[in-house]
């Protein structure tokens, strides 16, 4: 995969060309372009209201566009005055309330789109998808019997059931547990992975998507500000917005002095500019909790411990520096300090991200 989820367009499963999605005359998404190779998971991550569920839907076929084109597996199948109908786009859905059919059984479900096959191959493939998704044997069970987790599963069975090229999943596990919901989202990944099919899902839950996809497209107010692996999200965020709404960190003010270098309450911190910013310019700089390290012993930058959260394997401290500057630190959680001790730090940047000043969120 490469990092712009560009592709060529032949081993393209979706492609998004510059779409515009909304209601009357309202446009609620802009300018959205991707592709999704075929056979990977993408996914649609941002804020409530931000468009997720509108895309999805035009990737379904439930709304038109109203500029740009829409293509699945090489075929155009949306563009303004044109909507292939979501039946004829092999494409299946998952919604958040999946509600099964409570009348009929686990088999009955499943069936549901498959009516038309033969009957044993209906039997097979049901017996196959009960394999698949870990509950082999429970075809004459009513959903009423199973748990939360287990008739999720048989919802994703049911739209896997006529093998749709494309499976789209708009926060299906938002109902669950916190704890079950990565669980599942890891399960219903290597599901789709077994069965060769595409996936995209939609996800407000960061976690989520960074269990589940191989691509995740970030989106604010309609637009997209990223679409591009969780490792360039974190890492490599294009903006504020993303810096901000993916993984945690803070943004503290910088100076940016010669060869690439910006000085700040933690001292210089250097790494790549590539010349975005002069010398002189007053920037804004993304510290992530693990870009300074505890080092009592020899670290050179004084802190205060603020507020600490234990996390298990580790402690996310809040720090104070001299200046009155806050910054988050994660360390391991055999050092056990408390309130208003004081810390030594030392840098641990392996890249600078630089932001400039202001820039605001909108
Ligand atoms: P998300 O799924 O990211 O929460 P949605 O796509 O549901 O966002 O909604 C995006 C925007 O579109 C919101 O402002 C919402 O009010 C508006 N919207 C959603 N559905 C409709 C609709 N059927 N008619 C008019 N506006 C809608
Ligand atoms: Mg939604």
């Amino acid at each position: 995969m490469t990092t712009t989820g560009r592709n060529s367009a032949a081993a393209a499963e979706v492609v998004l060309d510059d779409v515009d999605v909304g209601y009357s005359a309202q446009r609620v998404v802009h300018a959205i372009s991707l592709e999704l190779p075929r056979g990977q998971i993408g996914c649609l991550l941002g804020p409530s209201g931000c468009g997720k569920t509108t895309l999805l839907r035009a990737i379904a076929g439930f709304e038109g566009v109203m500029r740009g084109e829409i293509r699945l597996n090489g075929e155009s199948v949306s563009r303004p005055g044109f909507t292939l109908a979501p039946e004829k786009r092999s494409v299946g859905m998952v919604f958040q309330d999946f509600a099964l059919f409570p009348h009929l059984d686990v088999a009955g479900n499943i069936a549901f789109g498959i009516r038309r096959w033969s009957r044993a191959d209906r039997e097979r493939r049901i017996r196959e998808l009960l394999r698949l998704i870990g509950l082999a044997g429970y075809e004459r069970a009513y959903p009423h019997a199973l748990s939360g987790g287990q008739q999720q599963r048989i919802a994703l069975a049911r739209a896997l059931a006529p093998k749709p090229q494309l499976l789209l999943l708009d926060e299906p596990f938002s109902s669950m547990d916190v704890e079950l919901r990565t669980d599942l989202a890891r399960e219903v990944r290597s599901i789709l992975r077994a069965e060769g099919t595409t996936g995209m899902l939609v996800t407000h839950d960061q976690h989520e998507a960074f269990a589940f996809a191989d691509c995740i497209a970030v989106l604010n107010n309609g637009r997209l500000c990223q679409w591009d692996t969780a490792y360039h999200l974190y890492h490599r965020p294009a903006d504020r917005f993303v810096a901000d709404f993916v993984g945690e960190g803070t943004i503290i003010p910088g100076k940016v002095c010669e060869n690439d270098c910006v000085e700040t309450a933690l001292g210089k911190i250097h790494g790549t500019l590539s010349g975005r910013f002069g010398p002189g310019t007053a920037v804004d700089v993304l510290v992530r909790p693990d870009d300074v390290a505890l080092d009592i012993e020899q670290g050179e930058i004084q802190a205060e411990v603020l507020a600490k959260a234990f996390r298990g394997a580790d402690f996310l401290y809040t720090l104070k520096l001299a200046d009155g500057t806050e910054i988050l630190c994660v360390a391991p959680s055999h050092d056990n300090f408390v309130i208003s001790d004081h810390v030594r730090l030392r840098l641990n940047f392996s890249h600078l991200v630089v932001f400039p000043r202001g820039d605001s969120r909108a």
